[in-house]
C-alpha cells in the first residue's frame, strides 16, 4: 500500500460529509485529530474512476479528499464524496448467515466453516446428480479486474461449470457487441482529454451530467472552445438544457434518427470519401439502407421535427472533428447493437475514428464496466477478450490455468438467460457476487420466482441487498478500499485501487472467500494466491496476446504513469491512449460499416397503455442503490422514486405535482409520487431505477432483450398512469401462472429464443 501525503491540505481536513449532514460518520473517534495517512486511490462508483485520497486515522477510514488524476483534475461528485462512509457503516455484514428452517426460515449467524462447508456440500451433491453446469456464477463489474478475472476462472476451473456471466450484460453488452463487430475492439477510442480537441459533440441517450458528473468539466471546456452540443434524449436532462440543439426523441426509435442524420450527411456531400475508401468496407450497403430515412420519414417515427434533424445533421457533418457519445439511452434496447452501429456508421462516414477528438464512444457506467467485460467473466469469453469457442484461445488459457484443454467448459448462458434456466431447474444453485438481481433485472416478479427455485442461492456482499435477503447463504465480503487491485475506467485507462483499511468483524476479502471455496471443492491447487497482486500478475499473462492485452501493465507502471491505457503488450510499452490512428483491429486493418434498419421496440404504447415508460439514473444513486441508499446524504436527496410526467399529460389526467399516482404495465403496478415537469415528452413517463421492493421500477419493465447480446429493453415499454384517489382499476395486475419447467420459456420471455445465427456470427467479436 503506497501512501502519499504530498497533497495533504490541513484546511481540507474537515470531512465533506460533516458539513452536509452535521454528524460524523460511524466509528469516528477523533474529530479533533488530523488523519495519519492519506491513501491515494480512486472512487468506487461510476466509470470515470476519479482520483481521491482516503483519510485514515487509527486504522479506520474517516474521510476523503479529492486527488488530481489526469481524468478528474481533482474533482469529485456527491457520490464520490461520501463513498468512504460504507467502510464503517452499521449495516455492514460482519459474519456469515445461513437460512435455517428451510426456504421459509430466517437468516441466522453461522461460522465460516459451517457456511462454506454447507455450500460446497450442496454444490457437490447437485453436480453429482445433474452435472457441473447445474451450478452457476452471476458476477459483476463494480469489482476490481483481479476479482472479475477470478470469478471467470472459479466458475470454469473451481466449479467446472460453463455458466458464468455478469451484470455488464445489463448495461454494456450492446456497445461491446457493436464496437467489436465494426472496429474489432471494444474500447473507448480516445482519452477524455481529447474532448478539448473536438469541434462538435453529439450526445445520444446519455444523462451525462447526472451519471458522470465529473466528466462534464471536459464537455464544458470543449464548449468553451466553441464546440456546439447536440443532445438526443426524450427528457430535457441537465445536459439537454444547455444544448445548442435538443432533439426530444421517442425512446426506442434511435436507428431512424441516426440513419436520417447519415442520409443528410450524404446528401450534403459531407462524406469523407477518401477515408471510407481507404479504411473501411461495407459502405455501399449502408449508403443504400439510409436512403429509406428522409427527415420527414424519420420525423414520423421518432417524433423529432424534420428541420431539427436536418439542422443537427449539418451541425455535426460540417465539423472537422466531431465526437459522438452514447450510453444506456440507446443501448438498453432490443435493438441496442443496431443503435450503436448506427452511431459508428455516422462517425465512419465522416472519417472521424483515429482523429484526435473525433470518433464515437460508449460511456461505460459501472466503476469497472470496461475491465469487467474483458477479463473472462462473460458467458462466451476467456481472459483478454479471448473467445471460449476459439481452439487457440482455449489452449492458451488452459495452459495458463494448468488444466487440460479438454476440461475447459464451453459457452454458457447469458445473465438474462440464466433466469429461465433457474426456473426450469437446469441451474439449481448460483453464486451471486457484486449484483442485485432483484432490483436490476426486468420484470422482477418472475426473477424472484426463479431465484427462489435455487437451493442454495449463495450471495457474497457487504450489505444485505434485496437479493441477499432471499439467499440461503450470505457471505460477508469487502468494500473497495479494504483490498487492493485495479480497475479500467471508461476511457480504457487502468488505475490502481489501494487498500486503506481491513474488512470489519469476520468479513473477508472477496478473493479470499473464492479461494477458500475452491480449496474446499478440492481445486485449491489452481487458486494458490496470497494477494491481489498475485492474481493480477496471472491475469496479465492470461491476457497476453489477446485483444485486450494487459501484459505490460504492472502495478508499478500504473503508479508511475497515474494510469495505463490498454492494449499494453510489453513491459516497455507506455500503453495506447488513442486507438485506430493507423488501422482498425480487424485482421485487414479496416473498419466494417454495418447496415441497420429501424425496428420498433418490443412493446409500443397504445390502447390501455398509452405512455412510453423509460427508466434511468439520478445523480445521488449508483446502480441498484444497495450502497448509495444507505449513505445518509445521498439518500436524503433522493429517498424514494418518482414518476416524471409532462404538464399536458398531468392536466389531462387531473394529476397535481407531488400527488401519489399509480403506474401500471402489463407486468405489474407501482405507486409513487408524481413530478410534473416540462422536461419530458408528453407521451413519455420516467422513473429512476435505484430502488427495491415495491419501489423497484423493474416490477414494470419488459423482459424483452436484444437478440444477439441479450441486453434488456429497460428504456421503453407501454404504460398507463392512474390517479390513486380514483377507484381502483377494475382490471387487476395480470394474473401470473405458477411456473413449471414446461411453461418457463413462456413466462421468461427474455430468454425466449435459443441463440440463433447472430450470436455466433458476432460472438467471436464481442
Ligand atoms: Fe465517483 Fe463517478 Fe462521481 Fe467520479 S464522477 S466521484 S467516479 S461517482
Amino acid at each position: 500500500m503506497s501512501v502519499n501525503k504530498d497533497f495533504f491540505d490541513p484546511t481540507r481536513a474537515f470531512n465533506y460529509d460533516f458539513q452536509s449532514t452535521g454528524a460524523p460518520p460511524t466509528g469516528w473517534e477523533g474529530a479533533d485529530r488530523l488523519p495519519e495517512n492519506l491513501v491515494p486511490t480512486h472512487c468506487c462508483f461510476c466509470g470515470v474512476q476519479c482520483g481521491m485520497y482516503l483519510e485514515v486515522l487509527d486504522g479506520s477510514v474517516v474521510g476523503v479528499q479529492p486527488r488530481f488524476s489526469p481524468h478528474n483534475q481533482g474533482s469529485l461528485c456527491p457520490k464520490g464524496v461520501v463513498a468512504y462512509q460504507q467502510v464503517g457503516h452499521p449495516a455492514r455484514l460482519t459474519y456469515p448467515l445461513i437460512r435455517r428452517g428451510g426456504k421459509g426460515g430466517r437468516l441466522e449467524r453461522a461460522t465460516w466453516d459451517e457456511a462454506l462447508d454447507y455450500v460446497v456440500h450442496r454444490w457437490q451433491e447437485i453436480q453429482a446428480q445433474q452435472g457441473p453446469d447445474a451450478v452457476a456464477v452471476y458476477s459483476g463489474s463494480s469489482m476490481t479486474n483481479e476479482k472479475c478475472y477470478l470469478m471467470g476462472k472459479f466458475a470454469r476451473v473451481g466449479l467446472r461449470s460453463r455458466h458464468v456471466d455478469y451484470n455488464g450484460r445489463l448495461c454494456m453488452s450492446s456497445a461491446a457487441g457493436a464496437y467489436a463487430k465494426a472496429l474489432g475492439i471494444d474500447r473507448c477510442p480516445l482519452p477524455m482529454t481529447d474532448l478539448l480537441l473536438t469541434e462538435c459533440l453529439l450526445v445520444v441517450g446519455s444523462n451525462m451530467a447526472e451519471c458522470f458528473p465529473v466528466m462534464m468539466q471536459w464537455l464544458w471546456r470543449a464548449r468553451d472552445n466553441g464546440a456546439p452540443l447536440i443532445v438526443v434524449d426524450p427528457r430535457q436532462t441537465a445536459l439537454a438544457r444547455t444544448a445548442d440543439l435538443w432533439l426530444p426523441i421517442k425512446s426506442g426509435t434511435d436507428v431512424a434518427l441516426l440513419n436520417a442524420f447519415l442520409r443528410q450527411v450524404i446528401h450534403d456531400g459531407l462524406v469523407d470519401e477518401e477515408y471510407v475508401r481507404q479504411r473501411t468496407v461495407g459502405w455501399e450497403a449502408v449508403r443504400e439502407a439510409v436512403e429509406a430515412y428522409p427527415p420527414e420519414v424519420a420525423e414520423r417515427i421518432c417524433g423529432v421535427p424534420a428541420e431539427r434533424i436536418i439542422a443537427a445533421a449539418r451541425l455535426y457533418g460540417r465539423a472537422n472533428r466531431s465526437l459522438i457519445m452514447h450510453a444506456r439511452g440507446i443501448e438498453h434496447s432490443t435493438h441496442g447493437v443496431d443503435n450503436c452501429l448506427a452511431c459508428i456508421n455516422l462517425a465512419l462516414a465522416r472519417g472521424q475514428f483515429g482523429k484526435p477528438g473525433g470518433g464515437a464512444t460508449m460511456l461505460t457506467g459501472q466503476g469497472n464496466g470496461q475491465g469487467g467485460r474483458e477479463v473472462g467473466q462473460k458467458a462466451n469469453q476467456l481472459p483478454g477478450y479471448r473467445h471460449i469457442d476459439d481452439p487457440e484461445d482455449r489452449t492458451y488459457v488452459a495452459k495458463v490455468w494448468g488444466i487440460p484443454v479438454e476440461e475447459m467448459p464451453g459457452e454458457g448462458a447469458a445473465a438474462t438467460e440464466m433466469v429461465r434456466l433457474m426456473a426450469e431447474g437446469q441451474i439449481r444453485s448460483c453464486l451471486v457476487i457484486c449484483s442485485n438481481l432483484m432490483v436490476s433485472l426486468p420484470d422482477n416478479a418472475v426473477v424472484q420466482r426463479a431465484i427462489e427455485n435455487l437451493d442454495p442461492l449463495v450471495v457474497i456482499d457487504f450489505f444485505l441487498s434485496e437479493t441477499a435477503e432471499l439467499a440461503d447463504v450470505v457471505l460477508p465480503g469487502n468494500v473497495w478500499c479494504e483490498d487492493e487491485g485495479t480497475t479500467t475506467n471508461l476511457e480504457g485507462r487502468v488505475v490502481k485501487i489501494n487498500q486503506a483499511t481491513n474488512p470489519p468483524g469476520e468479513a473477508r476479502r472477496d478473493w479470499e472467500i473464492i479461494c477458500d471455496l475452491a480449496r474446499r471443492l478440492g481445486r485449491g491447487q489452481f487458486f494458490p494466491y496470497h494477494s491481489a497482486r498475485e492474481i493480477w500478475d496471472e491475469y496479465r499473462v492470461a491476457s497476453k496476446g489477446g485483444v485486450a492485452d494487459y501484459f505490460g501493465i504492472t502495478y508499478e507502471k500504473i503508479d508511475a504513469q497515474d494510469g495505463v491505457f490498454w492494449p499494453c503488450p510489453t513491459l516497455e510499452s507506455p500503453g495506447t491512449p488513442r486507438l485506430f490512428t493507423e488501422r482498425f483491429a480487424h485482421p485487414d486493418g479496416k473498419a466494417r460499416f454495418v447496415a441497420v434498419t429501424y425496428q420498433p421496440p418490443a412493446e409500443e404504447p397504445g390502447g390501455d397503455f398509452p405512455f412510453r415508460l423509460t427508466t434511468g439514473r439520478v445523480v445521488y444513486h449508483y446502480l441498484s442503490g444497495n450502497q448509495t441508499r444507505r449513505l445518509g446524504f445521498l439518500n436524503s436527496q433522493a429517498p424514494e422514486p418518482w414518476v416524471e410526467i409532462h404538464p399536458r399529460a398531468a392536466q389531462y389526467l387531473g394529476i397535481q405535482n407531488e400527488e401519489r399516482v399509480r403506474v401500471r404495465t402489463r407486468r405489474g403496478v407501482m405507486e409513487l409520487k408524481a413530478l410534473v415537469t416540462e422536461a419530458i415528452r408528453p407521451d413519455t413517463l420516467f422513473i429512476p431505477f435505484h430502488y427495491g421492493h415495491r419501489e423497484a421500477v423493474n416490477q414494470l419493465t419488459i423482459p424483452a432483450v436484444d437478440p444477439t447480446v441479450k441486453i434488456p429493453e429497460y428504456k421503453e415499454c407501454a404504460a398507463r398512469l392512474e390517479r390513486i384517489e380514483a377507484p381502483p382499476e377494475a382490471e387487476p395486475a395480470p394474473p401470473r401462472e405458477n411456473f413449471t419447467p414446461a411453461n418457463a420459456p413462456k413466462m421468461f420471455p427474455y430468454a425466449r429464443g435459443e441463440r440463433k445465427g447472430p450470436v455466433k456470427e458476432v460472438g467471436k467479436e464481442f
